[in-house]
């Protein structure tokens, strides 16, 4: 659901795009801009099988999938591919977000943002402490687990709050530094990275020389 204003609740996918470029957050996300590639396309068909709702019973555990998620606190809604229960000895059960993705394990953080936001949501539904989760990646089959500790709890934090800045800004960052992320980017063609960049460093570029010119004056 695109965002047109800071009280509609930031989806917990714009948090995974947010890690990964805060202007692809915006872009899709703030202006509907939206363009499939290999990648996302994969990724819509992983997620075709989770979105089919329903529960079960499954190891002693329960297992709910596609579970709408919120957190008021952090104004964050979404769904979760799946939750499981873990039944805790003596009564009870933790929740274990459990998050399908295409590809394998990336080094940014972005799959991880987005689980720990899914855990951040049904701690507060729950009222439950929710140490862990996990990704489970196409390509190798297997999940890999997610501590939700300290750090990457305030990497989420932080993410939302940024995402939340730019909604109410309404402005579109621009692109990021990090220019390897462009490649993979499903939005190369509309973004338009390096047209964008270049009013920016020519920006820079006069200011650099005020600057030196003011230092330069007597
Ligand atoms: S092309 Fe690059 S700068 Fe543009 S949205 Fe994608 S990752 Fe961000």
């Amino acid at each position: 659901m695109p965002l047109s204003d800071s009280s509609d609740p930031i989806p917990l996918s714009a948090l995974q795009h947010a890690v990964y470029c805060l202007r692809q957050a915006a872009l899709i996300h703030i202006e509907r801009v939206w363009a499939d590639n290999r990648f996302t396309a994969e990724g819509h068909v992983l997620h075709a099988v989770a979105d089919k709702g329903g529960s079960r019973r499954a190891r002693g555990l329960r297992r709910v999938m596609a579970l709408p998620l919120a957190s008021k606190r952090l104004n964050l809604a979404g769904t979760a591919d799946m939750v499981e229960f873990h039944p805790i000895a003596g009564g009870g059960e933790t929740p274990y977000p459990v998050e399908y993705k295409r590809g394998k394990p990336k080094l940014h953080h972005a799959d991880e943002v987005q689980l720990c936001a899914q855990a951040l949501c049904l701690e507060e539904m729950t009222g439950a402490a929710v140490p862990e989760g996990a990704l489970f990646y196409a390509e190798t089959k297997r999940r890999l687990a997610v501590p939700f500790d300290a750090e990457l709890r305030h990497l989420t934090e932080e993410t939302a709050a940024a995402m939340a800045e730019i909604v109410a800004n309404g402005v579109t960052p621009p692109p990021t530094t990090r220019r390897e992320r462009c490649r993979a980017c499903s939005l190369l063609e509309q973004c338009r990275p390096d047209t964008v960049a270049r009013p920016v460093r020519a920006w820079r570029a006069r200011m650099v020389e005020r600057l030196a010119a003011e230092t330069a004056a007597p």
